[in-house]
């Protein structure tokens, strides 16, 4: 009996998978192609490096990221049991220390049993009976995304993404910003810039003008609709900026005990507290334009910056197309599609696409059954709205509470709507682990 996977792509779906296959007794060929070659936006060589946000969002269960965090917890994920280790303050939320994470999950799976990290790119589909996972995530190497159009039945789709820029914080002048998060949850995680209407008309006019980096024909056919860039937002109207990335909602300036007309978040990067980012700053704005614009901002007249804004690109297919309930090929069976380039859309969905991907491939190789997952759950809802959206208008997706049914659970109260959903959703979890005992 076959009792071997192959994964590639070592990312935050790829890390998760190799743990929960080795975990399941399967070995594990783990390819990543970092550091030989490097895609536009990673940095180092370590496995499971989140390129740009430090943030797995809020923990509360009545939030779509903390509903799918518990679920994940309660699969026992390896990367959020590694993410606790380099939490960063920030207020609610689950914030982290990129490289202290991405580092001890490279040495976590370094000393696994029964898992091989194989350096280098892969450049074809491996030959084999084996399963295969495919996590080489949303930059994919061109020459291999190439290759997986042979496998995907029409051409993998390319649209666009914003990363938001990276501020150094001896740079920044904290005394004319106030820490708080809001509505005082958690401490005071955050530096936030409090704008009066005057200067936040004249900030909102300047990245409308600003300059911004030329789109190719391609890049206009899809916008990534959760991450619109800075200058998108402003454009949209004159208040989008304040009812968006600049919203002032649930912050009190201490010094005037008012709510400002706008507020600029920053948020911590890492444990150090070396660089801060610039909150929903995405943006297409020129590197040049982002220093001019950014810098009229109170306390950041000196910013240096770490890294600006920029756009990227996103590799991913059509999963409603190819993919059947288990993330797996309906062509070829061996195969399954794990993470961001399944259709699923950032780190905390892609690290459930890769636990549940990595259990899957296990099981076939182990010649266990796979049970299905309820929709009631956020993963399983998930998995189920990939492989079933349209597929003519597919653009990849994160977990919202929407996906999961409401079958019979009718309550005005939204609040009280999410917390039976999410009770649900954990109980209807737990069975299902206890039954395929996982
Ligand atoms: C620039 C950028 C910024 C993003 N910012 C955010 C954010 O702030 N918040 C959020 O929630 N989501 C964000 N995302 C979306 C998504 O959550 C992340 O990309 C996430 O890392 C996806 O996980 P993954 O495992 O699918 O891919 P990755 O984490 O990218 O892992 C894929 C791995 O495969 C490797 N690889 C690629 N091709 C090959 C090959 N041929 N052979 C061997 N190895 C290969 C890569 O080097 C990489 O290590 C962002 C995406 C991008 C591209």
């Amino acid at each position: 009996m076959i009792r071997k996977i192959t994964i590639i792509g070592g990312g935050l779906a790829g890390a998760e998978a190799a743990y929960q296959a080795a975990k399941s007794g399967v070995a594990v060929d783990l390819h990543e192609m970092r550091p030989q070659v490097m895609t536009e936006a990673h940095r180092s060589g370590f496995l499971a490096e989140m390129v740009c946000s430090n943030s797995l969002g809020s923990e509360e269960i009545t939030s779509a990221s903390g509903l799918l965090k518990h679920e994940l917890r309660l699969l026992d994920s390896f990367i959020l049991r590694q993410a606790e280790k380099s939490r960063v303050p920030a207020g609610s939320s689950l914030s982290v220390d990129r490289m202290r994470l991405a580092e001890d999950v490279s040495a976590g799976l370094a000393s696994l049993p029964g898992v091989r990290v194989i350096r280098g790119e892969v450049r074809d589909i491996p030959a084999g009976d084996s399963p295969l996972l495919i996590a080489s995530g949303p930059l994919t190497s061109p020459v291999f995304a190439a290759a997986l159009t042979g496998l995907t039945l029409r051409k993998n789709l390319f649209f666009f993404d914003a990363t938001c820029p990276l501020l150094r914080a001896e740079s920044v002048d904290f005394s004319k910003l106030f820490a708080a998060s809001r509505y005082e949850k958690g401490g005071a995680d955050f530096w936030n810039i409090p704008l009066d209407k005057e200067q936040y008309e004249m900030f909102a006019g300047e990245v409308v003008r600003g300059e911004t980096a030329e789109i190719q024909e391609f890049e206009k056919r899809i916008f990534f609709d959760a991450c619109l860039p800075l200058e998108e937002i402003a454009r949209s109207g004159p208040h989008s900026l304040a009812f968006g990335p600049l919203k002032p909602v649930g912050l009190v300036d201490p010094r005037s005990g008012q709510r400002p007309y706008a507020v600029v978040q920053l948020r911590q990067d890492d444990l150090k507290k070396d660089f801060y980012q610039l909150v929903g700053f995405q943006t297409r704005l020129k590197h040049g334009e982002q220093k001019r614009i950014f810098r009229t901002l109170p306390g950041l007249e000196n910013a240096e910056f770490e890294r600006f804004g920029r756009m990227h690109r996103n590799t991913y297919v059509n999963a409603p197309l190819i993919l059947n309930r288990f993330s797996q090929s309906r062509k070829d069976k061996r195969v399954y599609f794990a993470g961001q380039i399944s259709g699923v859309e950032g780190y905390v969905e892609s690290v459930a696409s890769g636990l549940l991907c990595g259990l899957f491939a296990a099981r076939d190789a182990l010649g266990l059954e796979r049970p299905e997952l309820p929709e009631a759950t956020a993963i399983g809802s998930l998995l189920a709205y990939i492989s079933q959206a349209d597929w003519r208008d597919f653009r990849p997706s994160k977990f919202t509470f929407g996906l999961l049914p409401d079958g019979g659970i009718a309550c005005r109260d939204k609040k009280k709507k999410k917390e039976m959903k999410a009770g649900r959703a954990c109980e209807a979890l737990e069975q299902w682990a206890r039954k395929a005992a996982i």
